[in-house]
C-alpha cells in the first residue's frame, strides 16, 4: 500500500483501484534504470519507454530531433523541455496498455507537470545510488556499437579486453559515459531531477529503493539485484 498524500493529488487512493497505471522509474544517470526495467517488463508486462532509447534512435537516425538533441547528450546536459516533452507526450497518448512505465522521463518540473497534465503517476520509483558508485560504474561500461551489447569491466567484462565477444569488434564508450559528461550528468540530476523527488514525495507516490534491505548483495556489487528484490514484492502488491 502506497503512504497517504495530498488529497485529490496522486496515488492516495489504493494503486489497485485505478485503471492506467503509470508508473516512473527515476534515479540518477548509470543508476541502472534500464537493468531494473527490463526485470520490470519481464515480470509484469509493461510498455516502457525509456526517453534515453528514444533519444537516442533520433540521433542514430538523424532526425531534426536528433540533430537538436544530440549536442546536449554528447556533453551530459538534458536536451529542452519542449523538445522531450513533444516526444514522450505523443508516445504516451498512443497507448492502449493499461500498464506504462517511463524510463527517464520527467527530469525536470516543467516535464513532470507537463505530464500531470496527460496522466496520473501512480508510483514513482527512486533507485538511490551513491555518486561514488555511479562514477565507478559508467567509467567501467562499454559497449559494442553495431548490437549495442554492453559490457561492465567489473562484474560483465569481455573474454578479450576491448573487443566484442561474438564479432571480436572493438568496443568503445559513450560519449556520455566518459568522465567529463558523467561530472555534468550528475550536476544536472543534483540540480534538476532531485526536486522531483519532493514533487511526488508531497503527491503520496514516491518510493525509495537503495538496496539496503539486501547488504550482502549490495557488498558484493549486485545493488540492481538487491533493489530488485525488494522492488519487485512491492509491485506484485501494488499491480495486483
Ligand atoms: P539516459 O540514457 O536516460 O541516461 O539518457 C541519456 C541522455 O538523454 C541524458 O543524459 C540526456 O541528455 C537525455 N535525456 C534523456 N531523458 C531526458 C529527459 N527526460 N529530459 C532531458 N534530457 C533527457
Amino acid at each position: 500500500m502506497l503512504q497517504l498524500g495530498k488529497a485529490g493529488r496522486c496515488a492516495w487512493r489504493p494503486v489497485s483501484l485505478v485503471r492506467c497505471k503509470t508508473t516512473l522509474i527515476m534515479g540518477p544517470p548509470g543508476g541502472g534504470k534500464g537493468t531494473i526495467s527490463k526485470k520490470l517488463i519481464k515480470d509484469f508486462n509493461f510498455h516502457h519507454i525509456s526517453t534515453g532509447d528514444l533519444l537516442r534512435t533520433q540521433v542514430r537516425l538523424g532526425t531534426p530531433q536528433g540533430l537538436k538533441a544530440k549536442s546536449y547528450m554528447e556533453s551530459g546536459d538534458l536536451v529542452p523541455d519542449e523538445l522531450i516533452i513533444d516526444m514522450v507526450l505523443s508516445k504516451v497518448e498512443d497507448i492502449s496498455s493499461s500498464r506504462v512505465l517511463l524510463d527517464g522521463f520527467p527530469r525536470t518540473r516543467v516535464q513532470a507537470e507537463a505530464l500531470d497534465k496527460k496522466k496520473q503517476v501512480e508510483i514513482a520509483i527512486n533507485l538511490a545510488v551513491p555518486n561514488e558508485e555511479i562514477v565507478r560504474r559508467t567509467s567501467s561500461r562499454w559497449i559494442h556499437p553495431g548490437s549495442g551489447r554492453t559490457y561492465a569491466y567489473d562484474y560483465n567484462p569481455p573474454k578479450e579486453e576491448g573487443k566484442d565477444d561474438e564479432t571480436g569488434e572493438s568496443l568503445i564508450q559513450r560519449d556520455d559515459d566518459k568522465p567529463a559528461a558523467v561530472k555534468a550528468r550528475l550536476q544536472e540530476y543534483d540540480n534538476q531531477t532531485l526536486p522531483l523527488l519532493d514533487y511526488y514525495k508531497e503527491k503520496g507516490c514516491l518510493r525509495q529503493f537503495d538496496g539496503s534491505d539486501n547488504p550482502d548483495l549490495v557488498a558484493k556489487d549486485r545493488r540492481s539485484d538487491a533493489i530488485y528484490a525488494s522492488l519487485k514484492p512491492f509491485m506484485q502488491g501494488s499491480l495486483g
